[in-house]
């Protein structure tokens, strides 16, 4: 069905509309701008809508507080609140192809990817958030004539602000802790792509999520995340964004009212091959190039740096660039594309001075990484590999969240961790190796909040969801799983003489 759709026809008579969502209505913004929209795939203007400013944000908290306060939502059962966040996940599938729509125009990502990744993920995290909301531990005990025991509840009203590379799923992935732990919620998208976001505070209602529990304000960092960061009556701010602007949150909370703070922001992960597994290793390349280039390059975890073994890399590089090659950037409505546009000029642009920088550096760029000029115009650049990267380079530290990928050798293990852990972040690591015992010793050294071992088995894109928690600056707190809907609760323990 959804193979036979027009996407551009489509794209034309969909009406993409942007306004705030407070107290279970839309409602204009008052701040003093408007933000217009660029489209990725040919810089026309796709859409404006009016910022919202602080006092918005004020609204949008003291309906969120007055709504969790009189228990409309936090007192339902967690089995009407299961019930709910299921029916959101249903109506995220019936709507898949609107959302999908919206996340192509809004990414330049392409439309087949978004149909079935990005809705997966949303529907994943609902239903995951639904399923483990009932399995958090509790703890009692009756020792000594005491009867102890653990209550658990939400933390009250969550701020929680996202980036742009996957809207929906990562809007998806504040709501549903939030919501399956009874929180009340105000959602700040990316000024970049706000269209999912409204239209899934408005599916929310016709699930049953009562009016005032789940509020979303648009606009920019500096007038609506920074209200919202810094606002006294918000309890936890959930982030997804860039390590700096993870560092302003810390501070915005630290000044305000130290409300918790649960921070998931970037990532620069390895990619080890070891010379262990010769016979894998066009397979291993695909998967180099797969995890390098999701989303074009768009991806937190994407592995950006190819460590791979001295002995081996005159035999794995040119397959790299092989299954590299085999990327061309097209038009992301077009069912048949797989890498699409980057999502605007200035972020283009700033990928485009990465790959500059990497060759003034003394890097040497080995495939890619120019402007791919297209009859529609709009922000396409091919992938980019380069290879003899300094390891202090710009390109082998800083993450570009575009396609690049930097290639560094090491001789021994010792030297591929030092490597490997040799920058500020800590998200992901992903490495090729037969050998069971490094494997496990990678898994407990690497700084990464999870390890895909390679080479071993298959290289499989599928994994049963555990909580992840990042490492050094990629941010902190867990994302996913029980741990993470515990980030949306807080415990009190109490002591009663029996
Ligand atoms: P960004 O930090 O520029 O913006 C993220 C959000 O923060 C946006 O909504 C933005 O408007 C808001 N913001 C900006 N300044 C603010 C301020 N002063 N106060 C409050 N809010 C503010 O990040 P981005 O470019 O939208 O997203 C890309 C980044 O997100 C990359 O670093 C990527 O690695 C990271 N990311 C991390 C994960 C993860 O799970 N760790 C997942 C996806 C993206």
């Amino acid at each position: 069905m959804s193979n036979s759709i027009d996407w551009h026809q489509r794209a034309r008579e969909t009406s993409l509309v942007v306004r705030n969502f407070i107290n279970g209505k839309w409602s204009e913004a008052s701040g003093e701008q408007s933000i217009t929209k660029y489209s990725p795939v040919d810089g026309s203007t796709l859409y404006s809508f009016g910022e919202g400013s602080a006092h918005d944000v004020d609204r949008a908290v003291s309906n969120a507080r007055a709504a969790y306060e009189d228990g409309r939502w936090a007192n339902q059962s967690l089995q009407q609140r299961k019930a709910v966040l299921n029916k959101l996940a249903d109506l995220i599938e019936e709507h898949k192809e609107t959302f999908a729509l919206y996340e192509t125009l809004d990414v330049g990502k392409p439309i087949t990817y978004s149909l079935h990744d990005d809705i997966s993920r949303a529907v994943g995290s609902l239903r995951t958030s639904a399923e483990k909301a009932d399995k958090l531990f509790s703890l009692s005990s009756n020792d000594g004539g005491i009867l102890a025991y653990q209550q658990r509840r939400p933390v009250g009203v969550v701020g929680a602000i996202v980036g742009w590379n996957y809207p929906l799923a990562l809007a998806a992935s504040k709501v549903g802790p939030a919501l399956a732990m009874g929180n009340s919620l105000v959602l700040k998208p990316s000024e970049f792509t706000s269209l999912s976001a409204c239209h899934l505070a408005e599916l929310a209602m016709e699930a049953g999520v009562p009016a005032g529990v789940f509020n979303v304000v648009n606009g920019n960092g500096v007038n609506v995340g920074a209200p919202l960061a810094s606002h006294m009556d918000v309890d936890l701010i959930s982030f997804v964004g860039s390590t700096a602007t993870g560092k302003l949150i810390m501070s915005a909370a630290a000044q305000s009212n130290m409300k918790r703070v649960l921070l998931e922001c970037g990532g620069k992960s390895p990619y080890i091959v070891f010379d262990d597994c010769p016979e894998d290793l066009d397979a291993i390349a695909a998967d180099v190039v797969a995890n390098a280039f999701p989303n074009q390059g768009a991806l937190c975890i994407a592995g950006s740096r190819l460590l791979v073994q001295e002995s081996i890399k005159d035999k794995l590089l040119p397959k790299v660039i092989e299954h590299a090659a085999k990327i061309t950037p097209a038009d992301p409505l077009d069912p048949e594309t797989t890498f699409g546009a980057l999502v605007n000029e200035a972020h283009m642009n700033k990928v485009l001075a990465y790959v500059d920088s990497g060759e003034q550096e003394g890097a040497e760029r080995v495939y890619g990484g120019e402007r791919v000029n297209l009859e529609s115009g709009g922000y396409y650049v091919r992938p980019a590999v380069f290879d003899q990267v300094d390891p202090q380079q710009k390109i082998a530290q800083e993450e570009i969240f575009g396609p690049v990928l930097s290639v560094l050798t090491f001789k021994d293990e010792e030297e591929a961790i030092r490597l490997a852990n040799n920058t500020c972040y800590g998200l992901a690591a992903y490495a090729a190796t037969q050998n069971l015992g490094r494997a496990q010793r990678l898994g407990k050294v690497l700084n990464a909040g999870f390890v895909m071992i390679t080479g071993t088995t298959s290289p499989s894109g599928s994994f049963v969801e555990m909580g992840v928690e990042a490492h050094k600056q990629s941010g902190f707190g867990f994302e996913g799983g029980t741990a993470g809907l515990a980030e949306y609760s807080v415990c009190t323990a109490v002591y009663q003489l029996v």
